[in-house]
Protein backbone atom coordinates (compact mmCIF):
# COMPACT_ATOMS: atom_id res chain seq x y z
CA UNK A 1 0.00 0.00 0.00
CA UNK A 2 1.50 3.27 -0.86
CA UNK A 3 1.18 6.55 1.12
CA UNK A 4 -1.62 9.11 0.67
CA UNK A 5 -0.41 11.43 -1.61
CA UNK A 6 0.69 15.07 0.45
CA UNK A 7 -1.83 17.56 0.17
CA UNK A 8 -1.51 21.29 2.34
CA UNK A 9 -4.99 22.62 1.49
CA UNK A 10 -8.34 21.98 0.79
CA UNK A 11 -10.79 24.41 -0.24
CA UNK A 12 -14.73 23.79 -1.32
CA UNK A 13 -15.76 26.29 -4.06
CA UNK A 14 -19.65 27.14 -5.81
CA UNK A 15 -18.80 29.74 -8.70
CA UNK A 16 -22.19 30.82 -10.50
CA UNK A 17 -22.19 30.07 -14.32
CA UNK A 18 -23.46 32.51 -16.42
CA UNK A 19 -26.67 30.42 -18.19
CA UNK A 20 -27.38 26.68 -17.45
CA UNK A 21 -24.77 23.98 -18.74
CA UNK A 22 -25.88 20.69 -18.40
CA UNK A 23 -28.52 21.30 -16.34
CA UNK A 24 -26.62 23.06 -13.43
CA UNK A 25 -26.51 26.63 -12.51
CA UNK A 26 -23.72 26.36 -10.17
CA UNK A 27 -19.95 24.91 -10.53
CA UNK A 28 -18.79 23.07 -7.61
CA UNK A 29 -15.20 21.68 -6.70
CA UNK A 30 -12.48 21.12 -4.33
CA UNK A 31 -9.03 23.19 -4.98
CA UNK A 32 -6.37 21.54 -3.26
CA UNK A 33 -2.37 22.51 -3.28
CA UNK A 34 0.24 20.14 -3.07
CA UNK A 35 3.91 19.80 -3.29
CA UNK A 36 3.98 20.79 -7.11
CA UNK A 37 1.03 23.74 -6.63
CA UNK A 38 -2.55 23.72 -7.26
CA UNK A 39 -5.12 21.32 -8.39
CA UNK A 40 -8.81 20.66 -8.64
CA UNK A 41 -11.03 17.97 -8.48
CA UNK A 42 -14.48 18.63 -9.65
CA UNK A 43 -16.48 15.12 -10.97
CA UNK A 44 -19.71 15.95 -11.53
CA UNK A 45 -22.30 15.27 -8.93
CA UNK A 46 -23.88 12.37 -10.20
CA UNK A 47 -20.59 10.58 -11.04
CA UNK A 48 -20.34 7.48 -9.14
CA UNK A 49 -16.62 6.66 -7.26
CA UNK A 50 -15.26 4.70 -10.17
CA UNK A 51 -15.68 6.93 -12.46
CA UNK A 52 -14.71 10.53 -9.80
CA UNK A 53 -11.29 8.43 -8.96
CA UNK A 54 -9.88 8.97 -12.35
CA UNK A 55 -11.02 12.70 -11.81
CA UNK A 56 -8.58 12.57 -8.59
CA UNK A 57 -5.69 10.74 -10.47
CA UNK A 58 -5.68 14.04 -12.63
CA UNK A 59 -5.98 15.83 -9.33
CA UNK A 60 -3.03 14.09 -7.91
CA UNK A 61 -0.83 14.49 -10.99
CA UNK A 62 -1.14 18.01 -10.87
CA UNK A 63 -0.27 18.56 -7.78
CA UNK A 64 2.64 15.85 -7.18
CA UNK A 65 4.67 15.21 -10.05
CA UNK A 66 3.39 18.03 -12.69
CA UNK A 67 2.86 17.10 -16.46
CA UNK A 68 5.20 16.22 -19.14
CA UNK A 69 7.33 18.95 -21.60
CA UNK A 70 4.68 20.91 -23.98
CA UNK A 71 5.89 20.87 -27.50
CA UNK A 72 4.40 24.09 -28.60
CA UNK A 73 3.98 27.17 -26.54
CA UNK A 74 -0.03 27.83 -27.31
CA UNK A 75 -3.36 26.36 -28.13
CA UNK A 76 -5.82 27.71 -30.95
CA UNK A 77 -9.83 27.57 -29.34
CA UNK A 78 -12.73 27.52 -30.61
CA UNK A 79 -15.77 29.91 -29.99
CA UNK A 80 -19.32 28.74 -28.82
CA UNK A 81 -21.93 29.73 -29.95
CA UNK A 82 -25.01 28.23 -28.58
CA UNK A 83 -28.30 27.97 -29.74
CA UNK A 84 -29.31 31.82 -30.54
CA UNK A 85 -30.23 33.58 -33.67
CA UNK A 86 -28.30 34.41 -36.35
CA UNK A 87 -27.80 37.84 -35.70
CA UNK A 88 -26.33 36.93 -31.90
CA UNK A 89 -24.35 34.50 -33.95
CA UNK A 90 -22.67 36.50 -35.80
CA UNK A 91 -21.78 39.01 -33.26
CA UNK A 92 -20.25 36.18 -30.47
CA UNK A 93 -18.18 34.96 -33.66
CA UNK A 94 -17.12 38.43 -34.92
CA UNK A 95 -16.01 39.25 -31.26
CA UNK A 96 -14.05 36.24 -30.28
CA UNK A 97 -11.27 36.35 -32.24
CA UNK A 98 -10.95 33.16 -33.50
CA UNK A 99 -10.73 31.72 -36.50
CA UNK A 100 -12.62 28.53 -35.30
CA UNK A 101 -16.47 28.35 -34.26
CA UNK A 102 -18.19 25.33 -32.98
CA UNK A 103 -21.65 25.85 -33.53
CA UNK A 104 -24.64 24.13 -31.05
CA UNK A 105 -27.55 22.36 -33.65
CA UNK A 106 -30.32 20.01 -33.29
CA UNK A 107 -31.39 21.91 -29.62
CA UNK A 108 -35.29 20.77 -30.99
CA UNK A 109 -36.46 18.14 -33.36
CA UNK A 110 -37.58 21.08 -36.11
CA UNK A 111 -34.43 22.81 -35.50
CA UNK A 112 -33.16 22.77 -39.04
CA UNK A 113 -34.38 26.12 -40.42
CA UNK A 114 -32.68 27.86 -37.43
CA UNK A 115 -29.34 25.82 -37.63
CA UNK A 116 -29.03 26.54 -41.52
CA UNK A 117 -29.67 30.02 -40.55
CA UNK A 118 -27.27 29.88 -37.67
CA UNK A 119 -24.24 28.27 -39.50
CA UNK A 120 -24.74 30.59 -42.67
CA UNK A 121 -24.48 33.63 -40.19
CA UNK A 122 -21.34 32.39 -38.58
CA UNK A 123 -19.63 31.39 -41.82
CA UNK A 124 -20.57 35.20 -42.59
CA UNK A 125 -18.86 36.41 -39.44
CA UNK A 126 -15.75 33.81 -39.78
CA UNK A 127 -15.08 34.29 -43.67
CA UNK A 128 -14.29 31.88 -45.64
CA UNK A 129 -11.03 30.48 -44.39
CA UNK A 130 -12.51 30.22 -40.75
CA UNK A 131 -13.41 26.70 -39.79
CA UNK A 132 -17.07 25.55 -39.02
CA UNK A 133 -18.13 23.07 -36.20
CA UNK A 134 -21.47 21.74 -35.38
CA UNK A 135 -22.03 19.82 -32.46
CA UNK A 136 -25.47 18.10 -32.27
CA UNK A 137 -25.16 16.23 -28.95
CA UNK A 138 -26.22 12.35 -29.96
CA UNK A 139 -29.66 13.58 -30.63
CA UNK A 140 -30.37 11.87 -34.42
CA UNK A 141 -30.96 9.02 -35.51
CA UNK A 142 -28.74 7.48 -38.72
CA UNK A 143 -31.10 9.02 -41.39
CA UNK A 144 -32.02 12.33 -39.49
CA UNK A 145 -28.27 12.74 -39.17
CA UNK A 146 -27.89 12.37 -43.16
CA UNK A 147 -30.32 14.42 -43.87
CA UNK A 148 -29.35 17.35 -41.83
CA UNK A 149 -25.70 17.46 -42.20
CA UNK A 150 -25.76 17.54 -45.52
CA UNK A 151 -27.68 20.54 -45.73
CA UNK A 152 -25.86 21.97 -42.67
CA UNK A 153 -23.02 21.20 -44.43
CA UNK A 154 -23.82 23.16 -48.04
CA UNK A 155 -25.57 26.03 -45.92
CA UNK A 156 -21.95 26.09 -43.56
CA UNK A 157 -19.88 26.34 -46.76
CA UNK A 158 -17.99 23.29 -45.87
CA UNK A 159 -17.84 22.12 -42.31
CA UNK A 160 -14.55 20.95 -40.35
CA UNK A 161 -16.33 17.64 -38.98
CA UNK A 162 -20.05 17.29 -37.09
CA UNK A 163 -19.53 16.25 -33.22
CA UNK A 164 -21.44 13.05 -31.93
CA UNK A 165 -24.37 12.91 -34.57
CA UNK A 166 -26.07 10.29 -33.20
CA UNK A 167 -26.05 8.45 -29.91
CA UNK A 168 -23.95 4.75 -30.54
CA UNK A 169 -20.26 3.76 -31.99
CA UNK A 170 -22.56 1.88 -34.54
CA UNK A 171 -24.75 4.81 -35.79
CA UNK A 172 -21.84 7.60 -35.50
CA UNK A 173 -20.39 4.46 -37.99
CA UNK A 174 -23.29 4.20 -40.38
CA UNK A 175 -23.25 7.98 -40.22
CA UNK A 176 -19.43 8.18 -40.98
CA UNK A 177 -20.31 5.56 -44.55
CA UNK A 178 -22.77 7.45 -45.82
CA UNK A 179 -21.86 11.57 -45.39
CA UNK A 180 -18.50 12.95 -46.43
CA UNK A 181 -17.96 15.09 -43.30
CA UNK A 182 -15.89 14.46 -41.24
CA UNK A 183 -17.23 12.92 -38.01
CA UNK A 184 -16.02 13.38 -34.26
CA UNK A 185 -16.62 11.34 -31.48
CA UNK A 186 -17.27 13.34 -27.95
CA UNK A 187 -20.10 11.57 -25.63
CA UNK A 188 -18.98 8.12 -26.97
CA UNK A 189 -15.64 8.76 -25.30
CA UNK A 190 -15.83 8.82 -21.64
CA UNK A 191 -13.65 5.90 -20.35
CA UNK A 192 -9.64 5.01 -21.33
CA UNK A 193 -10.72 2.21 -23.42
CA UNK A 194 -13.62 4.28 -25.61
CA UNK A 195 -11.16 5.91 -28.34
CA UNK A 196 -9.59 2.76 -29.20
CA UNK A 197 -13.26 1.30 -29.31
CA UNK A 198 -14.33 4.37 -31.73
CA UNK A 199 -11.29 3.42 -33.86
CA UNK A 200 -11.75 -0.05 -34.16
CA UNK A 201 -15.60 0.58 -35.51
CA UNK A 202 -14.34 2.98 -38.18
CA UNK A 203 -16.88 4.93 -36.04
CA UNK A 204 -15.25 8.72 -36.24
CA UNK A 205 -12.19 10.50 -37.53
CA UNK A 206 -11.27 12.49 -34.49
CA UNK A 207 -11.65 12.14 -30.65
CA UNK A 208 -12.78 14.76 -28.30
CA UNK A 209 -10.72 14.36 -25.29
CA UNK A 210 -10.96 15.77 -22.12
CA UNK A 211 -7.70 14.24 -19.29
CA UNK A 212 -9.88 14.98 -16.60
CA UNK A 213 -11.76 11.80 -16.84
CA UNK A 214 -9.22 9.84 -18.50
CA UNK A 215 -6.93 10.11 -15.43
CA UNK A 216 -4.66 13.04 -15.81
CA UNK A 217 -1.93 14.36 -18.77
CA UNK A 218 -0.58 11.03 -19.60
CA UNK A 219 -2.83 8.93 -19.61
CA UNK A 220 -4.42 10.66 -22.20
CA UNK A 221 -1.46 10.95 -24.10
CA UNK A 222 -1.21 6.97 -24.16
CA UNK A 223 -4.64 6.81 -24.99
CA UNK A 224 -4.33 9.36 -27.72
CA UNK A 225 -1.38 7.28 -29.21
CA UNK A 226 -3.50 4.03 -28.71
CA UNK A 227 -6.61 5.52 -30.51
CA UNK A 228 -4.37 6.81 -33.47
CA UNK A 229 -6.98 9.89 -34.13
CA UNK A 230 -6.47 13.17 -34.42
CA UNK A 231 -7.81 14.57 -31.18
CA UNK A 232 -9.36 17.85 -30.03
CA UNK A 233 -8.98 18.74 -26.59
CA UNK A 234 -12.19 19.87 -24.62
CA UNK A 235 -12.67 21.21 -20.94
CA UNK A 236 -14.80 19.54 -17.91
CA UNK A 237 -15.93 22.89 -17.18
CA UNK A 238 -13.23 23.59 -14.87
CA UNK A 239 -12.03 26.59 -13.37
CA UNK A 240 -8.34 28.00 -14.78
CA UNK A 241 -6.36 25.78 -12.11
CA UNK A 242 -8.05 23.01 -13.96
CA UNK A 243 -7.95 23.81 -17.36
CA UNK A 244 -4.39 24.59 -16.79
CA UNK A 245 -3.93 20.39 -17.17
CA UNK A 246 -6.74 20.35 -20.21
CA UNK A 247 -4.06 23.30 -22.13
CA UNK A 248 -0.97 20.57 -20.87
CA UNK A 249 -2.84 17.68 -22.67
CA UNK A 250 -3.34 20.00 -25.44
CA UNK A 251 0.20 21.78 -25.06
CA UNK A 252 1.85 18.03 -25.12
CA UNK A 253 0.12 16.16 -27.66
CA UNK A 254 2.80 15.26 -30.76
CA UNK A 255 -0.18 16.55 -33.28
CA UNK A 256 -2.48 18.95 -33.03
CA UNK A 257 -4.23 20.16 -36.03
CA UNK A 258 -7.89 21.30 -34.99
CA UNK A 259 -8.66 24.16 -32.29
CA UNK A 260 -9.63 22.92 -28.48
CA UNK A 261 -12.63 23.38 -27.05
CA UNK A 262 -10.84 25.51 -23.85
CA UNK A 263 -11.73 29.03 -24.18
CA UNK A 264 -14.45 27.99 -21.45
CA UNK A 265 -13.58 30.43 -18.49
CA UNK A 266 -15.99 32.29 -19.69
CA UNK A 267 -19.09 30.40 -18.82
CA UNK A 268 -18.37 31.42 -15.30
CA UNK A 269 -19.34 34.29 -13.56
CA UNK A 270 -15.95 34.20 -12.05
CA UNK A 271 -12.82 32.08 -11.65
CA UNK A 272 -10.41 31.08 -8.69
CA UNK A 273 -7.43 32.78 -9.75
CA UNK A 274 -6.44 36.51 -10.52
CA UNK A 275 -5.47 36.03 -13.88
CA UNK A 276 -7.93 33.38 -15.74
CA UNK A 277 -6.98 31.41 -18.69
CA UNK A 278 -9.23 33.16 -21.20
CA UNK A 279 -8.10 33.29 -25.24
CA UNK A 280 -6.48 36.23 -26.50
CA UNK A 281 -6.72 36.53 -30.33
CA UNK A 282 -7.85 33.03 -30.88
CA UNK A 283 -5.00 31.42 -28.58
CA UNK A 284 -4.38 30.04 -25.01
CA UNK A 285 -1.31 29.89 -23.81
CA UNK A 286 0.45 26.30 -22.69
CA UNK A 287 0.97 26.72 -18.73
CA UNK A 288 4.27 24.85 -17.21
CA UNK A 289 2.22 24.67 -14.03
CA UNK A 290 -1.04 25.95 -12.39
CA UNK A 291 -2.53 29.16 -11.61
CA UNK A 292 -2.47 29.80 -7.86
CA UNK A 293 -5.60 30.28 -6.06
CA UNK A 294 -6.26 33.66 -5.31
CA UNK A 295 -6.95 34.49 -1.48
CA UNK A 296 -9.64 37.10 -2.07
CA UNK A 297 -11.20 34.67 -4.85
CA UNK A 298 -11.20 31.49 -2.69
CA UNK A 299 -13.01 33.52 0.24
CA UNK A 300 -15.77 34.93 -2.43
CA UNK A 301 -16.34 32.02 -4.40
CA UNK A 302 -15.84 29.06 -0.43
CA UNK A 303 -19.20 26.76 -0.49
CA UNK A 304 -21.79 28.93 1.65
CA UNK A 305 -23.31 25.07 2.26
CA UNK A 306 -21.88 23.14 4.94
CA UNK A 307 -23.20 20.17 4.52
CA UNK A 308 -22.24 19.84 0.90
CA UNK A 309 -18.54 21.07 1.83
CA UNK A 310 -18.43 17.82 3.95
CA UNK A 311 -19.94 16.24 1.29
CA UNK A 312 -17.20 17.51 -1.14
CA UNK A 313 -14.45 16.98 1.57
CA UNK A 314 -15.92 13.06 2.26
CA UNK A 315 -15.94 12.42 -1.02
CA UNK A 316 -12.25 13.05 -1.74
CA UNK A 317 -10.96 11.06 1.47
CA UNK A 318 -12.82 8.72 0.01
CA UNK A 319 -11.64 8.05 -2.89
CA UNK A 320 -7.76 8.80 -1.65
CA UNK A 321 -8.48 6.20 0.87
CA UNK A 322 -9.67 3.70 -2.15
CA UNK A 323 -6.03 4.90 -4.26
CA UNK A 324 -4.37 3.83 -1.16
CA UNK A 325 -5.71 0.32 -0.52
CA UNK A 326 -6.00 -0.12 -4.24
CA UNK A 327 -1.98 0.98 -5.34
MG1 LIG B 1 -19.77 17.72 -27.64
Amino acid sequence: MSELPRIDEVHVYAIPLRSRFRGITVREGVLVRGPRGWGEFCPFAEYEDREAAHWLDTTIEQVTIGWPEPVRERIPVNCTVPAVPPDRAHSLVAGSGCRTAKVKIADHPASLPEDLARVEAVRSALGPGGAIRVDANAVWDVDTAVRHIREINRAAGGLEYVEQPCRTIEELAAVRRRVDVPIAADESIRRAEDPLRVAVAGAADIAVLKCTPLGGVRRALAVAAAAGLPCVISSALETSIGLAAQLALAGALPELDHACGLGTVNLFEGDIVAESLRPVDGYLPVPRTAPAADPDLLEKYRHPDPERTEWWIARMRRLLELRRTQS
